[in-house]
């Protein structure tokens, strides 16, 4: 159903436009929190790239969508054509789309009835725009708020000398372990290496360690700041956000996928075409008895770890869903040994792209192999998996230390991935006593993201209070 109770009746509705950045990671809790707002009575624009949005009409994620209410619209990126479903360059994206999107952009807001602009966080050219028009703009940050403290702080470890790095052997010399426990709210175990991982160059110029910190500064500019998180779980941190950051913050995660469902719910924001099979497959299976294998949308591994991973699982004697992504393996060579695929074929599935959130809640899933993404992440708090983390990059590095030391709900696989530790670490997970205990600190933080957002808990608070105090 849909609820209007944010809205007092005489007046028009107010209408949010909502700007992702244009990856898979952002697109999904965008349209997450748009839903929602739709919910709550806005009408909403979203704000595509022109070749995500076709790549969203083609995998059928809103084909069938005509919602008067709800529409979609699109910008260029100012990138060249790249061939279908193709995972586009971030840095690249990063240097292009200010440049060609911001008056494009501008345009499209001036020639809307917005009342407000809900805007990815490294996304800020939109915060002029929105000036301009003379409405009020958030920046939703789709990270873990310790890894947008990461972000935020990346200026003053710029200041202090610890990045750019002085030569290319501090990458592997020991000088990521260099301790960094001055940050408030941090956890004092931080390392270098647990920093979202642009600060790892030495070139001065480079231009996702600008950009980060450009974009980091800008926050200060916006109305306010949105996380998917929740309190219970990040509450050290966010309250070290509070002392950095001078706008207000609005913690209202998780972002669920249905929120009211209703004529929304068959909108989906997949840029790949899901693999149907998958559910299917597990159904039957013995509760927590398959290990689930995903890395997301960007990450890429070299073949020879595409290969240790394939033994691991094989090794381990567990059953599992593994999600190969065509472009995997860097050169799109994700192609597996002929003998591994043998070997496991009466235990295994291999997908190329899967309804994750609905697998993840699956009784079947023991246990999470991830990249620890913040939306995998978070995603596997809901449904009270636990995990073993490969982080690949940006604040995934802080999110595996914060899951492993602060949340106990998961484990760390060496960037090195030998087949033997896979092997171990999955046994342990599934079978072991550490597993016991990651089960059930991610069966407790389970309990409390749903009463973050069900009625009355901080979540649920906290969006409406943005409604109130900052969209209406
Ligand atoms: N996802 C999915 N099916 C897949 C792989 C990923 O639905 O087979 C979704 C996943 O549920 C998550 C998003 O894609 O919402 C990936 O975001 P995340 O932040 O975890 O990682 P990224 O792709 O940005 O590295």
């Amino acid at each position: 159903p849909i609820e209007m109770s944010s809205i007092p009746s005489e007046k028009k509705p107010p209408h949010a436009v909502c700007v992702p950045f244009p990856a898979q990671g952002h697109i999904t809790p965008m349209l997450k929190l748009a839903k929602l707002l739709h919910s709550h009575g806005f009408h909403i624009s979203f704000v595509n790239t022109h070749y995500n949005h076709r790549r969203l009409l083609r995998s059928g994620a809103v084909s069938s969508h005509a919602l008067p209410t709800f529409r979609f619209l699109s910008i260029p990126d100012g990138l060249p054509p790249s061939g279908d479903d193709a995972t586009q360059s971030i840095p690249a994206l990063c240097s292009s789309l200010p440049r060609a999107a911001a008056e494009p952009f501008r345009d499209l807001l001036k020639a809307l009835p917005a009342t407000c602009v809900v805007s990815d966080g490294a996304l800020t050219f939109t915060l002029e725009a929105a000036e301009e028009v003379g409405v009020p703009a958030v920046l939703f940050w789709t990270t873990s708020a310790c890894g947008f403290m990461g972000y935020l702080h990346y200026e003053q470890l710029r200041e202090r000398g610890l990045t750019p790095f002085k030569d290319e052997k501090d990458l592997t010399n020991g000088y990521l372990d260099t301790p960094v426990d001055w940050i408030p709210g941090m956890t004092k175990t931080m390392r270098l290496r647990d920093f979202p991982t642009f600060i790892r160059t030495t070139d001065p110029n480079d231009v996702m360690l600008n950009y980060c910190i450009r974009e980091a500064r800008r926050a200060a500019l916006s109305a306010a700041v949105v996380l998917n998180t929740f309190d219970d779980l990040e509450r050290p941190v966010l309250d070290g956000i509070a002392t950095v950051l001078p706008r207000p913050v609005y913690t209202i995660g998780p972002l669920l996928s249905s929120p009211g469902g209703g004529a929304l719910s068959s909108l989906r924001s997949n840029l790949w075409k899901e693999d149907p099979g998958c559910l299917e497959w597990l159904r039957g299976k013995r509760p927590s008895s398959v290990v689930y294998v995903n890395f997301g949308s960007i990450t890429v591994m070299t073949r020879e770890q595409l290969v240790e991973f394939a033994w691991g699982l094989a090794d381990c004697g567990y059953e599992f869903l593994w999600v190969v992504r065509p472009d995997l393996v860097t050169g799109n060579s994700a192609v597996l040994p002929p003998e591994f695929v043998k070997e496991t074929e009466n235990r295994g599935l291999l997908a190329s792209w899967c309804p994750q959130e609905a697998v993840l809640g699956h009784e079947a899933i023991g246990g999470f192999l991830t990249h620890s993404g913040w939306n995998s992440t978070i995603e596997s708090i809901t449904a009270g998996v636990a995990m073993l983390s490969w982080p690949f990059f940006a604040e995934q590095q802080t999110n595996c230390r914060y899951a492993c030391e602060e949340w106990g709900n998961a484990m760390e696989i060496d960037n090195d991935v030998k087949r033997t530790e896979v092997a171990d670490l999955i046994r342990t997970l599934m079978g072991g006593e550490k597993g016991r205990d990651m089960k059930r600190m991610a069966a407790e933080w389970k309990e409390k993201a749903a009463r973050a957002t069900g009625p009355g808990g901080s979540s649920e608070v906290n969006l409406q209070r943005l409604i109130e105090e900052v969209l209406l």
